[in-house]
């Protein structure tokens, strides 16, 4: 077992544990604290460590190989920036660093020169006069700091072989990092051809030191990684991702006065973070909400870097409670008492929502995350995936993208499996739902489950939609029809006389909003997406399922969890005393047809 004669360092993730004091600082000790500490203040403009980085950091200088696993945001980088810059210890010359991602490595190797490291990239992609440039600094006597390579580069540039050999030779190579080591497994899902030849660096290079880094916490790929890489006696820093002080929901998205009724009632005056997905979204959520008087901004990458530099300012000093922001929000943002973040639009990846959720609760007391779910956020995103706007995203690409997506979607929907445990097992960690202490809502939930056909109210549904033939209708017509809302939309067509009218009013909110949600998903129903200048619309068609069901072939069923009150922690106390009742009539199947394991499944469509 690889595991057993490594020597682990394991750490509680730091952000998890009780708010430190203010006063007294981080002990640091070692050889090299001192300098450690001089260049994270001066060079790097930072105060204090994150969970294992000042660990790491040590373990590199000493001259050992070095693998870190942290999460995404947790600050790996600095993991093997800061030693490059010191000169105490194992650090003399150049850090060769290996990154799959080129956007990654130019942000990086600009933040790096911002706080006058003197870094430089060489890609495949590099010009020829500046890749000369940057080899003739790395043969003379001023070489740069760090040498950001991408893995083709190191693997096909035999000029670049030769100058490394020159630098071995000479003594001038520091370390060789390996960001985004999971590349190497083919266990991994980002497995890069590339990143195999990198294990020939231990054999080419045996005096030169490996760091190794990386967010995916799957033992398998972890032990692969080491023994690709040939890691020498590592020092080995991982971490838990839980974070026990958040509490995780997903309810259904409702209207804007729910969300403002939630942050009024379980967090007012508090900081947050609500995340949308479009600028404009955000603008106008922004505005919602000061409507309500509450303290609401908006934060968006078309602002300029003023504007962004005084909306993060007043919401630091706590001028601005709410910031309504894109995903372009957070990077870097180490502001402690987060309360609360909301994702009111449907995140596109499990990574993202995981590092976004991560800014709340970095004091350690309890923050809500709360996913406002809806299925129709599906498909503007779908399509957003597919546009391919800059022409240049692979069909593999593309498919990734979809693939994490679905990831989402079935965090959304599966609403038995502990929230915790779902979100862990994307990071390969293994979560024991017993652990979690009631801080999601799926283990608050546990017990009240429903079952209900709604086949009837499903048909008038579809055949509603099938009555406006090739008319577009949009969903939110349909819906108002089947409430039987008296719109003047709804009168001046008519509507009110359609057989459908009035058909789903019978409905509580909740199993209504499924009712559309699971037509879709099941592809009774679909949204045809139609672009009309800048605009997609989206408008409500017959699936390749309607038939099916129109013609008595397919019932619909919901398996649901009932939200009884509103989303967050502080909900729980009440939430034991207002329980709402299981429907009268017996429910028409106790046991779910399908498969345990496939969460999808659990609302589906049972054969007559
Ligand atoms: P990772 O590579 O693990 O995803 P990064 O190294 O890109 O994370 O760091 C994420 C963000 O956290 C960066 O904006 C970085 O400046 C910030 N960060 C890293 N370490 C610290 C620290 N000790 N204190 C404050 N901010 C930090
Ligand atoms: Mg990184
Ligand atoms: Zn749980």
């Amino acid at each position: 077992d690889l595991w057993a004669d490594l020597d682990i360092v394991t750490m509680e993730d730091l952000d998890t544990s009780p708010p430190a004091a203010p006063g007294p600082p981080q002990e640091l000790t070692g050889p090299y604290a001192e300098e450690i500490d001089i260049k994270l203040k001066q060079v790097f403009k930072l105060q204090t460590f994150r969970c294992n980085q000042f660990e790491a950091i040590s373990a590199a200088m000493a001259g050992r190989d070095v693998f870190v696993l942290m999460p995404t945001g947790g600050g790996k980088s600095l993991c093997y920036q800061l030693p490059a810059v010191c000169r105490g210890g194992k650090t003399k010359g150049v850090t060769v660093v290996v990154s799959p991602l080129l956007a990654l490595m130019h942000d990086q190797v600009n933040g790096l020169r911002n706080n006058e490291v003197d870094a430089v990239l060489l890609t495949s992609a590099t010009r020829e006069g500046e890749a000369r440039e940057i080899r003739e600094r790395l043969y003379s006597k001023s070489t740069p700091t760090l040498l950001y390579v991408t893995p083709e580069r190191l693997k096909m540039s035999s000029s670049l072989n030769t100058i490394l050999r020159h630098l071995y030779r000479t003594k001038e190579l520091a370390r060789f990092v390996i960001d985004e080591a999971h590349c190497i497994s083919t266990w991994g899902q980002d497995f890069r051809e590339a990143y195999q030849e990198l294990h020939t660096l231990r054999d080419d290079f045996p005096e030169v030191p490996i760091m190794a880094l990386t967010a995916t916490a799957d033992h398998k790929t972890i032990d692969d990684i080491l023994v690709r890489l040939q890691l020498n006696n590592p020092a080995v820093f991982t971490q838990s991702f839980n974070r026990a002080n958040l509490f995780y929901s997903v309810v259904p998205k409702g209207s804007v006065d729910e969300l403002v009724s939630f942050i009024k009632e379980c967090h007012p005056n508090e900081t947050g973070v609500i995340y949308r997905t479009g600028r404009d979204k955000c603008e106008v959520l922004a505005d919602k909400l000061r409507g309500k008087n509450l303290q609401a901004r908006h934060y968006h990458a078309r602002m300029t870097p003023e504007e962004k530099e005084m909306v993060q300012a007043q919401w630091k000093d706590g001028e601005c409670h709410i910031l309504v922001a894109t995903i372009a929000f957070g990077m870097g943002i180490d502001k402690k008492n987060v309360r609360f973040v909301i994702h009111y639009d449907l995140p596109k990846n499990m990574d993202g929502y995981y590092q976004e959720t991560g800014r709340a609760g970095r004091d350690g007391l309890p923050a809500d995350c709360i996913l406002y779910y809806s299925y129709r956020d599906v498909q503007p995103l779908l399509t957003m995936i597919r546009d391919n706007k800059d022409g240049n995203t692979t069909k593999a690409s593309i498919e990734r993208q979809e693939h994490a997506l679905n990831a989402v979607v079935r965090y959304c929907e599966n609403n038995t499996v502990c929230r915790r445990t779902q979100i862990l097992q994307h990071f390969g960690e293994k979560f024991d739902e017993k652990d979690c202490g009631e801080k999601c809502n799926n283990c608050v939930d546990k017990g009240l489950r429903i079952f209900q056909d709604v086949t009837q109210e499903a048909k008038k549904l579809v055949s509603l939609v099938k009555s406006f033939g090739h008319e577009n209708v949009t969903m939110g017509h349909c819906r108002q029809i089947l409430k039987g809302s008296n719109t003047a939309a709804v009168r001046e067509k008519g509507h009110d006389q359609h057989p459908a009218f009035g058909a789903g009013r019978h409905l509580p909110n909740q199993v209504f909003d499924l009712l559309f949600d699971n037509c879709l998903r099941l592809d009774v129903l679909v949204e045809k997406s139609i672009q009309k200048g800048n605009w997609h619309h989206h408008y409500l068609k017959l699936g390749p399922k309607a038939d099916e069901l129109l013609q008595g072939r397919r019932k619909l069923q919901l398996d649901y969890r009932p939200n009884t009150s509103k989303p967050g922690s502080k909900a729980r106390a009440k939430k034991r005393s207002c329980q709402v009742a299981p429907p009268a009539q017996e429910p028409e199947r106790q046991q779910p047809l399908y498969a345990d394991d496939d969460p999808m499944d659990d609302i589906e469509f049972s054969p007559k």
